[in-house]
C-alpha cells in the first residue's frame, strides 16, 4: 500500500493545505478527503480519483469537491464517473452550492464491504458533523483512518491491531476540554488511542493548532517505544512492502 499525503492541515490551509491523500493498493486506488488543490498538479491523479472516500462533510475535507467534479469534465483523456462513498449525502451539499446538476458522478447509498480493489469497514466517530472512521485492507495491509475524531473506546477498539492509524492532529493537551467537546484530538489522546490499539505504525495528520514537529515533541514520550510513530506533512509518501 502507498499512501501520498497531498494535505495535512486541519481547519484552515496555513503551512500546507487541507485534508486529501491518495491510497494506492495491489488491485485499485482512491483519494481520501478532497481539501488540497495538489490534486489537481497532476493529469493521472485528476484520473485516479474517479473513486473518494469522504470521511466527512466540513469544508476542510471537501474544499475542492465541485472543482474536482468540473476538472474531470474538461480534461482531455479523463472519463468515467466519480464514485463517492461519504456519510451524508452530496447530492445536498452540491444543491446548497447551487451546483446540482453537475453531472459525472454518483455516491454509494451505504459503505460497500468491497470497492475498488479494497474491502472497506466504518464507524462513526465523536464529532460535530457526521463523520465515519474507516477501516481498508488491500489484503496486504490493514488502514485505519479516523479523519475527524476525538478518543473513544469504541475507535480505539475499531483501530485495533491494524498495520496502519492515520489519526488527526488537531488541538494542544492545554486545550484538552475544547478538544473533547468538539471531537478532536490532543497529543495525550492521540497517544492514548495508539497506546491501547497498538498498530505497527501511527501517523499523524490535520494539524490546526500545533506544527508537526510540535505535535511529534509533545506525542512522542507518551507513545508506547513498540510502535512506530511518522508524523505526516504535506507531500510524504509512507510505503509498505
Ligand atoms: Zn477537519
Ligand atoms: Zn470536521
Amino acid at each position: 500500500m502507498k499512501i501520498t499525503f497531498l494535505g495535512t492541515r486541519g481547519g484552515f490551509p496555513v503551512g500546507g493545505q487541507t485534508s486529501c491523500a491518495l491510497v494506492e493498493g495491489e488491485d485499485g486506488s482512491f483519494v481520501i478527503d478532497l481539501g488540497s488543490s495538489r490534486l489537481f498538479e497532476k493529469t493521472e491523479w485528476i484520473a485516479e480519483a474517479d473513486h473518494v472516500l469522504l470521511t466527512h462533510l466540513h469544508p476542510d475535507h471537501i474544499a475542492h469537491l465541485a472543482s474536482l467534479l468540473i476538472a474531470r469534465l474538461n480534461t482531455p483523456g479523463v472519463e468515467g464517473d466519480v464514485s463517492f462513498v461519504a456519510p451524508e449525502a452530496v447530492q445536498e451539499y452540491l444543491d446548497f452550492s447551487g451546483l446540482g446538476h453537475i453531472p459525472g458522478w454518483c455516491q454509494l447509498p451505504d459503505v460497500p464491504a468491497e470497492w475498488c480493489g479494497f474491502t472497506l469497514e466504518a464507524m462513526q466517530t465523536r464529532h460535530p458533523r457526521k463523520n465515519k472512521a474507516y477501516r481498508i485492507s488491500d489484503g496486504h495491509t490493514t488502514l485505519v483512518w479516523t479523519g475527524d475524531a476525538t478518543y473513544s473506546e469504541e475507535l480505539s477498539a475499531f483501530c485495533a491491531g491494524a498495520d496502519v492509524v492515520v489519526c488527526e492532529a488537531s488541538m494542544k493537551d492545554c486545550n484538552l476540554g475544547n478538544a473533547i467537546d468538539w471531537g478532536h484530538m490532543t497529543p495525550q489522546l492521540f497517544a492514548r488511542l495508539m497506546n491501547e490499539a497498538k498498530p505497527g505504525t501511527a501517523i499523524s495528520t490535520h494539524y490546526t493548532e500545533l506544527e508537526p514537529s510540535e505535535f511529534t515533541a509533545a506525542m512522542r514520550p507518551l507513545l508506547d517505544a513498540s510502535i512506530k510513530f511518522i508524523a505526516a506533512e504535506d507531500g510524504y509518501i509512507f510505503t509498505t512492502q
